[in-house]
C-alpha cells in the first residue's frame, strides 16, 4: 500500500528542521536521537500546497525555511516528556497536526539562504529561556510568547512585523490555514484527526 505522504522537495525549499538539532526549546536532536534525523515528510495534499506557493518563491527570489513538518509520534512523546507542562506540546499526537503531516513550521530566507528577521525565531526559541522551561520555570518563556502571536505589535521592530506578514501572506495566499499563537506554523485548514489519520511513519521508506 503506498501512503500519502511525500518527502518535501523543490529547489526554493530548505530542509533544516529545528528537531534535528539541538538549538531548541527541548534541548535535544530528538528526531536524531529516533533515527529519523533531518527529515521533512508531509501528507500530499500540504505538498499541493507547497508546490503551488514555489513558482512565487521563485518569482520573489526568496526561500522557504522548512523547520518542522511531520512529527513521529515517538518524537512527539520524547518532547512532551523534556517539558510536560501545558502549552508547550500536545496533550497527545492525535492532537498535534505534526503528527498527522499536515502541519508545518517555517521562515522565509532570501534567494542565499538567510533567514529573515521575525519578532522572535520559530518556535520562540531562546537558548536561556530553553534552560530555564527545561528546569521547570516557564513564567518567563509564557511572556515572551506573547511576541509570537500573528497581532504582536511593538515601536521599533517594524521590519520584523513586515516580515511576519509577508510569510502571512504568501503561506495563507497558498491556501494554508495560520494559527494566531505561532507566526511560524501553518497547518491544513481540515488537517486535524477527524480528515487525516495518525501515522506511523518509517525513516527508511522516504530514503
Ligand atoms: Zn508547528
Amino acid at each position: 500500500m503506498v501512503l500519502p505522504y511525500v518527502k518535501i522537495s523543490g529547489e526554493r525549499f530548505i530542509i533544516d528542521l529545528m528537531y534535528a538539532r539541538s538549538d531548541n526549546m527541548v534541548g535535544q536532536a530528538v528526531y536524531q536521537t529516533i533515527g529519523w534525523g533531518n527529515l521533512a515528510v508531509v501528507h500530499q495534499d500540504v505538498m499541493s500546497l507547497l508546490n503551488r506557493l514555489e513558482p512565487e518563491l521563485k518569482r520573489l527570489k526568496l526561500k522557504l525555511k522548512i523547520c518542522d513538518a511531520y512529527r513521529p509520534k515517538i518524537a512527539h512523546e520524547m518532547m512532551k516528556k523534556l517539558i510536560p507542562m501545558k502549552g508547550f506540546f500536545a496533550e497527545n499526537a492525535e492532537m498535534s497536526q505534526h503528527c498527522l503531516g499536515t502541519a508545518l513550521d517555517v521562515c522565509l530566507c532570501d534567494d542565499e539562504g538567510k533567514e529573515f528577521s521575525y519578532p522572535t525565531k520559530v518556535d520562540a526559541y531562546d537558548q536561556e529561556m530553553s534552560r530555564q522551561v527545561l528546569s521547570g520555570q516557564s513564567a518567563l518563556f509564557m511572556e515572551h510568547l506573547q511576541k509570537a502571536r500573528h497581532d504582536y505589535q511593538a515601536l521599533g521592530i517594524d521590519e520584523e512585523i513586515k516580515n511576519r506578514e509577508f510569510l502571512c501572506e504568501l503561506m495563507v495566499g497558498a491556501g494554508f490555514e495560520a494559527l494566531e499563537h505561532e507566526w511560524w506554523h501553518y497547518n491544513l485548514p481540515l488537517g486535524k484527526i477527524d480528515h487525516y489519520p495518525l501515522v506511523s511513519l518509517k525513516a527508511e521508506d522516504f530514503c
